[in-house]
């Protein structure tokens, strides 16, 4: 896994140091020599990984871990931070900071090594459902960044593993004093049963388990799609570096060395929990943002969007097993004269009305989608024309046979034209639609409340063209 690394401090021999060991290990390792210049790093170079050392002249770590995590841009991207002080209070005041990791200086190499493959799996994550954020936002629709600060990380939901009932007392009720709800367990077999009953926004896992090895547990739970993004948080002893290691490894989130501190225990946990609700909301804002852009408000159908990608797919896919893809286009007639008679607020009734008629007279593996204005599409696959027609003119007669709609008591009826197509080997979405189209137009000239077969007049030209060419020789 390869990765930028911007590493922060005012003494060039600590730079040199880390530098030296960083770049052993195939990582692009930028530096900085005091807090602005960092900054600019961090907005110019987009690293994934900052290691940042806290006491510099002018602005110090602290601030500059704030500055990082409070601006939406760059609050995803992970802080260490590396100093000489080991006083308890530092590192929390570095994680209130925003700080993802404390280390202390003399690094321990598979610390560090360990911790910096763990952050940056996590970053990739982040980075993915970025992209997939900005994809939405490039349809238009974006709810608005989201930023790790945002979130106090109280009263979350904690799970603790812990085989000493002492020490899993102690636990509870410090988490309890900060507004979480804990529930604690001894074994892992406990874990895995209270992890499928219930959501958990923590998870903190003991090496001593009654039954089983800590690390055990924290491999199930990877494992596992349900449990698979919850952050764990391993308690270690600090002579385990080498199971802590291991624990990276398997995909822990963070840890915690014994004896256990009040304060660290609480600002660890609240910087997991934030994290997690930060990827809960950047999820579900690219779900919502999903929803809208691919369905048709309206009449909650897909829309134009979700049939260009669609279409194109089972395209490909039925043409690999040789069998035919058909599109019905439905286009109501004299709709003008709906909204012209009844007003626009019936003309949408009638638009949803429509859509529903035509969902519940297709197969449930058809698609159908609004194509835009009171136009249909319907994809069939696995079709011949010659059923495509049959399925087509059973659709135009439900369409017709019963008024669509019914407005301030007022029964409303319409017919609609339907083209039909059969794909042919290698037909793209955009041919196969266009012959569609055609059909379709021909089915009005010809005077509506009608179905019309496309004709594959390309495929068909090919074909002769192939012939003669091949009579030719
Ligand atoms: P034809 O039989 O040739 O298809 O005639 P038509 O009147 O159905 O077709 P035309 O394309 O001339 O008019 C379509 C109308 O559909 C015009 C437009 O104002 C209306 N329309 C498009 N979108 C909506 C919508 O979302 N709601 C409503 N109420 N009307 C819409
Ligand atoms: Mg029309
Ligand atoms: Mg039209």
């Amino acid at each position: 896994m390869s990765g930028r690394i911007l590493v922060v401090d005012d003494v060039l021999a600590n730079i040199r140091l880390l530098e030296a060991r960083l770049s052993a290990e195939y990582y692009d390792v930028i530096v900085a020599g005091n807090g602005p210049d960092a900054l600019r790093r961090v907005a110019e170079d987009a690293p994934d990984i900052v290691l940042l050392d806290i006491m510099m002249p002018g602005m110090d770590g602290f601030e500059v871990c704030r500055r990082i995590k409070s601006n939406p841009a760059t609050t995803h991207i992970p802080v260490i931070m590396v100093t000489a002080l080991s006083e308890v209070a530092d590192r929390v005041r570095g994680l209130e900071a925003g700080a993802d990791d404390f280390l202390t200086k003399p690094v321990n190499d598979m610390a560090l090594l360990a911790r910096v493959r763990s952050l940056l799996r996590l970053k990739m994550m982040i980075d993915e459902w970025r992209l997939r954020e900005r994809t939405c936002s490039d349809f238009g629709l974006e709810d608005g960044e989201a930023t790790l600060g945002a979130d106090d990380g109280r009263n979350a939901s904690v799970l603790v593993a812990e085989g000493n009932p002492v020490v899993a007392e102690r636990i509870s009720e410090t988490l309890g004093s900060d507004g979480h709800r804990v529930q604690t367990v001894a074994s892992s077999i406990e874990a895995a049963k209270a992890t499928r009953s219930q959501q958990f926004d923590l998870v903190i896992i003991s090496l001593a388990l009654d039954d089983d090895h800590g690390l055990r547990l924290a491999s199930q739970l990877r494992a596992h799609d349900e449990t698979r993004h919850i952050p764990l948080l391993l308690v270690v002893e600090d002579s385990d570096i080498a199971e802590l290691v291991r624990g990276f490894d398997l995909g822990v989130s963070d840890y915690l060395f014994r004896p256990i501190d009040r304060n660290e225990l609480l600002a660890r946990t609240r910087s997991q929990v934030r994290r997690r609700r930060f990827h809960q909301r950047l999820r579900s804002n690219y779900e919502r943002s999903l929803t809208l852009a691919l369905i048709d408000p309206l009449t909650g159908i897909y829309n134009r969007r979700f049939l260009a990608a669609h279409l194109g797919t089972v395209l490909q896919q039925m043409h690999e097993q040789g069998k035919p893809v058909s599109v019905v286009m439905v286009d109501i007639d004299h709709f003008k004269a709906v909204n012209d008679t009844y007003g626009h607020d019936a003309g949408d009734e009638v638009l949803r009305a429509t859509a529903q008629r035509i969902l519940a007279n297709i197969r449930s593996f058809d698609m159908a989608a609004r194509l835009g204005g009171e136009e249909f599409v319907v994809v069939m696959p696995d079709t011949p024309q010659e059923d495509a027609m049959a399925a087509a003119e059973r659709l135009r007669a439900r369409i017709s046979e019963t008024p669509i709609a019914t407005i301030g008591g007022r029964p409303i009826a319409v017919t609609a034209s339907l083209g039909v197509a059969a794909s042919v080997r290698g037909d793209s979405s955009a041919v196969l639609l266009k012959r569609c189209d055609q059909a379709l137009y021909g089915a009005k000239r010809d005077g509506r409340n009608r179905v019309m077969p496309g004709l594959a007049i390309e495929a068909a030209a090919a074909e002769r063209a192939a012939k003669a060419f091949a009579a030719s020789i």
